[in-house]
C-alpha cells in the first residue's frame, strides 16, 4: 500500500497549481490519499482559495492524470476548507470578495525589510496587464501614503469606502483613514475589526489580482489575517542575514499552518551594485580592483560594475531551499528605489529594463 500511494504521490506531483508553474503536492495542499478494500479512491485536498474554477480544474486534473495511470474503481476528490471555514468571523469570505481573481500576501517577519516596496511595485508591474488593488493592512506603520505620495481621506459613501486610484491601480491603507491616531494603541481585536471593515467596505469592484501587503511579524493578528481571508498563495520577503533566517522560517510556517501555498521567497537588499570608472586606464599596466577582499572585473575601458554584499548572509537561498520554494528575486539595494519611496512614485513607473525591474518582472511571473 505505501508504494502505491507513494507512486500516486508522484503522479500528483506532475499536476500544477493552476496558474502557478508548482505542483500541487509541493504546494501542500494534498492532505491525504486512501484506498479502501474495494479500491475506490480519496484524495483530500484542503484549499483556502475562494476561486471555484481553480478547484475544478484541480479536481479534472487529478481525475485525468490518476484515470491515466490507475485501474481504480473511483476516484473522489475531497475539498476540505474547514481550516478557514469555522473562524467566528468568516463574513470576511462571503463579501465582495467574490469579485476578486486572485488574493495575494505579502509578508515579511520583520520590519523594514522592504515588504511595502516590494508590494507596491509588483502591483505596479501586474497592472501593466490585469486590474490589480493594493490593500495596505500595516496598522502600525502604513507606508502606502508615502509610498504613493497621498495622505487624503478616501471618498465614503453610506459607509462605502471608494479605494484611491492611482497609477492604474486601487489602493487601500489603514494611513489613509487613520492618520492622526497614535497606532501603538492598536490591539488585536480592534485590527481585526478594522480589516473587517475593510474588507466588507471598500468597493474594490472587478479585480485580478489584490495585493496585500500584511503587517510584518506572525503573532496572533497575522494568523488571524492569514485564516480570514481566502488567500491564493503569499510571497515571503526577507534580507540577506543570518539573523533573517529564524524570522523567515516563522512566516513560512504561518502560512503552511493555514495552509496557504506560498509562491516563492524574495531576497531583498541582496546587495547593491558598485559601477563607476578608473579613468586613464589605458595609461596603467596590470591594473587590478579590489574591493572587500573580492577582485573586480575591469573592462578595457576602465568601467566595472560590481554587486557588493552589504550584508553577510544567504537567509533568501537556504529558506527556498528548506521550503523546497523557488528564491523568485534578487533586490540590491538601490538609491533610486529608496528615492522613490520618499518621492512616492512606484520605481517601476521610471526605471524600466535594469536589473531591478527584470526581478520585479519574475515575481510577477510567478503570479
Ligand atoms: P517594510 O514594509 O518591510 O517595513 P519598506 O518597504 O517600508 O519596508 O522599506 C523600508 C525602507 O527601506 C524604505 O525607506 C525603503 O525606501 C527602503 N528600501 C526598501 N528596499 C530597498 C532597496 N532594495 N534599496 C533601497 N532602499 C530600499
Amino acid at each position: 500500500m505505501e508504494k502505491l500511494i507513494e507512486n500516486i504521490t508522484d503522479v500528483l506531483k506532475t499536476i500544477k497549481y493552476p496558474g502557478f508553474s508548482r505542483d500541487i503536492i509541493s504546494f501542500g495542499i494534498v492532505n491525504k490519499i486512501s484506498v479502501d478494500p474495494d479500491n475506490n479512491l480519496t484524495i483530500t485536498i484542503v484549499l483556502t482559495t475562494s476561486n471555484e474554477d481553480n478547484k475544478k480544474n484541480i479536481q479534472d486534473s487529478i481525475i485525468n492524470k490518476i484515470s491515466d495511470n490507475f485501474n481504480f474503481k473511483n476516484i473522489k476528490v475531497d475539498f476540505n476548507d474547514k481550516v478557514v471555514e469555522p473562524n467566528s468571523d468568516s463574513s470576511l469570505q462571503d463579501n465582495n470578495l467574490s469579485d476578486i481573481k486572485n488574493i495575494i500576501a505579502i509578508s515579511s517577519c520583520k520590519g523594514g525589510v522592504g515588504k511595502s516596496t516590494i508590494a507596491l511595485n509588483v502591483a505596479c508591474e501586474l497592472s501593466k496587464n490585469y486590474n490589480v488593488g493594493l490593500l495596505d493592512l500595516d496598522i502600525y506603520g502604513p507606508s502606502l501614503p508615502t509610498l504613493i505620495n497621498h495622505k487624503e481621506q478616501p471618498l465614503i459613501d453610506n459607509d462605502i469606502i471608494s479605494p484611491v486610484e492611482k497609477f492604474g491601480i486601487k489602493f487601500m491603507s489603514f494611513g489613509f483613514i487613520n492618520n492622526e491616531n497614535s497606532p501603538t494603541i492598536w490591539r488585536g481585536p480592534m485590527v481585526s475589526r478594522m480589516t473587517q471593515q475593510f474588507f466588507d467596505n471598500v468597493n474594490w469592484g472587478k479585480l485580478d489580482y489584490l495585493i496585500l501587503d500584511l503587517p510584518p511579524g506572525t503573532g496572533d493578528i497575522q494568523l488571524t489575517l492569514v485564516q480570514k481571508i481566502k488567500l491564493s498563495g503569499a510571497i515571503i520577503v526577507t534580507t540577506p542575514q543570518d539573523l533573517s533566517n529564524v524570522d523567515v522560517r516563522k512566516g513560512s510556517d504561518m502560512f503552511q499552518k493555514v495552509n496557504t501555498p506560498i509562491i516563492g521567497v524574495v531576497e531583498n537588499m541582496a546587495g547593491t551594485i558598485l559601477s563607476g570608472k578608473i579613468d586613464n586606464i589605458d595609461m596603467q599596466n596590470n591594473l587590478s580592483l579590489n574591493i572587500d577582499n573580492q577582485k573586480v572585473h575591469l573592462n578595457d575601458d576602465g568601467t566595472f560594475s560590481f554587486l557588493y554584499n552589504v550584508f553577510k548572509g544567504d537567509s533568501g537561498s537556504s529558506e527556498s531551499e528548506r521550503l523546497g520554494l523557488p528564491l523568485l528575486a534578487q533586490i540590491p539595494l538601490d538609491k533610486n528605489l529608496s528615492k522613490s519611496c520618499d518621492l512616492g512614485t512606484p520605481y517601476i513607473i521610471n526605471n524600466t529594463n535594469n536589473t531591478i525591474h527584470s526581478e520585479f518582472i519574475k515575481i510577477v511571473k510567478a503570479l
